[in-house]
Parts: C-alpha cells; structure tokens; sequence
C-alpha cells in the first residue's frame, strides 16, 4: 500500500461514513499515524439519497471526496480499498490492493441492506444504499414511464407505473412522498399523451404504524400527509417475495409492479475474521464496551451502525443514525487523544438531538428532545439541520439552490437517464 514506517501507532479506519469520518478528523493533528480505507473515494450523506433517487438533486451534491475532507494533514493516508479480510492475531488486515499491518483498527463499515436470505427478492428489488443504487433507481423510474408511453398492453402499462416501496421507516416514507409529488406535479407535463393519473405508489408497512422509531404523533402526522399526497399507505401487510413482476404479501394482496425499492431492513458490514458469533449480534453488528472495543479485542474498535453497544436505555444498541454515528466517531477519537497523555478514556454517552423525516413541500414531522412538530416549521428545521450536516461548502451551496429552485418551480430538473438501468435503453455503450 505504500504507507511508509512511522514511529507512530497506526490507527487504520476501515470506512469513510460518517464515524469514520469524524475519528479521522479527531486524530489527523495528533501524533497517530492515520489510515483510512475505503471502497469509495468520497463520502456519501445518505439521508439525502432519496432526492438523488427522484431527481431533486444531483449525485455530486451529496458526495465529497474523502481525500479533501482530510488534505493537509500530516501523517493521514487515504486508500482506495475494499477490506477483505482481519487477521486478528498477526494484526494484519488484506484488501484488494494489498495487506497492511496496523496498531489499532477501527471497523466503521455501516450497514448493507438485508434481504433475510430471499435470493430472489434480492435479485429483483431495488435498494437505496448507496449512489449507484439510487442512480439505478432514478434511470428505472423515468425509463418504466418511457416504456408504460410505448405499450398498448394497459395491464403492462399500470404495471410499470405502480411503485412499491417496502419499508415504513424514514427512507420508505421520504421516497413515497417525493414519487407522490413527482406524479402530481411533473408527470403530466412531462408525459401530456399518458394518463400519469394512474400511476400508484403503494408504502407496505409489516407494523401498525409508520416512523416505528419516531413518537405516534410523527407517526400518525406522517399516514395523513402521505395520504393528502395519494400514496396507498398499507399496513400491517409484508411483502413475501417480487419475482420481478408481482410481488406477495403475507396476505391476499399481490402486487403487480415492474419497481419494488426495498426498504425494510439492514444489516451490519461485518469482514471475515472479525464475523465469529461470540462477537456479532443477530443483526450482524459487532458487539464493542462503552469504549467502543469489540468484544474480546483491545485494540479492534467498531463504531456508527455496525456496533452494537447494548446499555441500559439501549438494549439493542443505538439508533442506525448519522447522529450516534458522529457521536461514537468524536468519542473514540477524544479516548485515543487522551490514551497519549496517559489519561483514562471516557465511556461513551450518547446525546440524542432527536429526528425527523420529511414527507414533501411543507411536510414533516420532528422529534426533538423537547418538542415535537409538525408541518411547515418542522420541514424548514428538516431543511436547515440537512444543509448544516452535509460535508463541504459547495454541496451546501448547490443543494440550497436546488431546493430554492425546486420550491419555486415545483419541479425537479435532475430527472435525466444517464446511466441507463434497463437493457432495452441501453443504447449508447
Ligand atoms: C436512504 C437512507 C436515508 C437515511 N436517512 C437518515 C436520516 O435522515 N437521518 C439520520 O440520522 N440517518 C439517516 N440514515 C442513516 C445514516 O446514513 C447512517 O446511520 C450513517 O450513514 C451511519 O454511518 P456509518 O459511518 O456507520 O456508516 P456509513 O455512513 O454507511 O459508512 C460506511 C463506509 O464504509 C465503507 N465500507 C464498507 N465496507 C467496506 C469495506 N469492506 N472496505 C472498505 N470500505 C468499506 C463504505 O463505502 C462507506 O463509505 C439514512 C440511511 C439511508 C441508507
């Protein structure tokens, strides 16, 4: 890898998420030799990837490139790697362009989606994961309405604009709302010679209510602003499998779809030698102390969704949010700056800002400490903590443009089939 000898420790970070991120910003001044590895070189701002998914925004607005995040510092190396394998007993860790030995290693790999062992549902569904998964998204949108344009079969033709999202957590809610508006406000423009009024997004919901995680009342706010919009809300109702055309339910409902986007689970990024079950949770995170050590290991360190720190108010480890994330990452790095100076480390407490997810235009719902609203205020606030959290002035700069745009306009102009997803548009190899 070309990493020279230092005679500092060697702290490798697997993973430029938001933990990883804010750990390498905390050790980059301090006498560690930092690595930090990644299969990506930019840093993705997942909460936006939706609008990526529906043409409110462009890719390039919610990336940044890991490397700028970090120029100038001393002793800071980035690598372009995908991490295979830990060798926890010779401290060695393989990836795809070579091993590297380490002093300290931290996993902060986040989550993948989780299909629970359907290979079939998995083949045929769509995720939102990550930036090339929303681009597919994005290019199998707007190509089933250019098909549904050409057929004269109407079976076929609903089939292709009937959307399904599984999934009732934010992602699911925050993509149902911008497809609703998508189809209220800019396909029967863009589409003047096809009914684009009969085009269906379904949010299929296994539990009693939507924003399990979030209070009733975001929950209940959330059904009715999705509804004002036209989404088929159905709850208490689980997809059983999408074969690529109909989907199952648990039920006597069937869908029949050409677009299922699965939104209904995760699961941890675990890498093989650190996957033994003494240490991993059911849901594949790594089990660490409040010091962020893994379970069994005092110099391995997981942080951000892939940990799993079980404590008295959170039995099942923290929220898979940007927000602990963050938290972890900073508390790691203060307990490594600190381990220097021979000072004890400080467990770690998380501080819950609250949360929020947005429905459309003027619509959301926010749980903070000590409020809860809805609506107007909520979706300003939304807007507002989006914008400060996402890396880069730039992106700051171009996503509020485009939103002000947006707002102005009612439309959404990255709506462009670039990468196309479907074999038949695939015209320009
Ligand atoms: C669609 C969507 C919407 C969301 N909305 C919100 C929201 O509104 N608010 C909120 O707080 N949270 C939201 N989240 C959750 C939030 O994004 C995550 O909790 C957060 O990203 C976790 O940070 P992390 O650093 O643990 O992992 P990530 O940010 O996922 O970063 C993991 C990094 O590890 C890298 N990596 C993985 N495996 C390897 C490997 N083997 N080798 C090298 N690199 C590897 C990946 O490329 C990635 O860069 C959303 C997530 C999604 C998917």
């Amino acid at each position: 890898m070309n990493i020279p000898q230092s005679s500092f420790s060697r702290v490798v970070i697997i993973g430029g998420g938001f933990a990883g991120i804010a750990l390498a910003k905390k050790l980059s001044k301090q006498e560690f030799q930092v690595v930090l590895l990644d299969k990506h070189n930019y840093h993705t701002f997942q909460p936006l990837l939706y609008q990526v998914s529906t043409g409110g925004l462009e890719p390039d607005s919610i990336a940044y490139p890991i490397r700028k995040v970090l120029q100038g510092y001393p002793n800071f190396y980035f690598r372009l790697a995908e991490v295979l394998n830990i060798n926890t007993e010779r401290n060695i860790i393989d990836t795809n362009i070579g091993p590297l030995k380490f002093d300290k290693l931290v996993v902060a790999t986040g989550t993948e989606t989780n299909f629970f062992g359907n290979e079939e549902l998995a083949r045929n569904s769509m995720s939102m994961k990550t930036i090339p998964q929303s681009l597919n998204l994005r290019s199998l949108i707007l190509e089933n309405f250019e098909q549904a344009l050409l057929t004269d079969d109407l079976h076929e033709r609903e089939a292709l604009m009937n959307f399904v999202i599984v999934g009732g957590g934010p992602t699911g809610v925050e993509l149902a709302g911008a497809l609703a508006e998508i189809k209220k406000g800019i396909l029967p423009k863009d589409y003047p010679d096809l009914d684009t009024r009969r085009a269906q997004i379904n949010l299929v919901q296994s539990g009693d209510r939507l924003l399990p995680a979030m209070s009733e009342i975001a929950s209940k706010k959330a059904e009715d602003f999705l509804e004002e919009l036209g989404v088929n809300v159905w709850k208490n109702l689980r997809v059983a499998n999408f074969d690529g055309k109909k989907a199952t339910t648990n039920g006597d409902t069937i869908f029949e779809t050409e677009t299922l986007i699965w939104a209904a689970g995760v699961k941890a990024v675990t890498i093989r030698g650190l996957d033994g079950e003494n240490f991993v949770s059911r849901s594949k995170r790594l089990l660490v102390n409040q010091y962020h050590q893994v379970k069994g290991f005092d110099h391995i360190y997981a942080i951000g969704d892939v940990a799993q720190m079980e404590s008295e108010d959170y039995p099942r480890g923290h929220p898979m949010m940007a927000q602990p994330a963050m938290q972890q990452g900073e508390n790691l790095g203060d307990n490594l700056v600190a381990s220097l100076k021979g000072k004890a480390p400080k467990p770690f407490n998380y501080k819950d800002k609250g949360s929020m997810a947005t429905i459309g235009r003027n619509k959301a719902v926010a749980d903070l400490p000590k409020f809860k609203f809805q609506g107007v205020f909520a979706w300003f606030v939304w807007m507002f903590v989006h914008l400060y959290f996402l890396i880069g002035f730039r992106n700051r700069v171009v996503v509020f443009i485009n939103w002000v745009y947006n707002y102005i306009k009612f439309d959404r102009e990255a709506r462009l089939i670039i990468r196309p997803y479907k074999q038949q548009f695939k015209t320009d190899r």
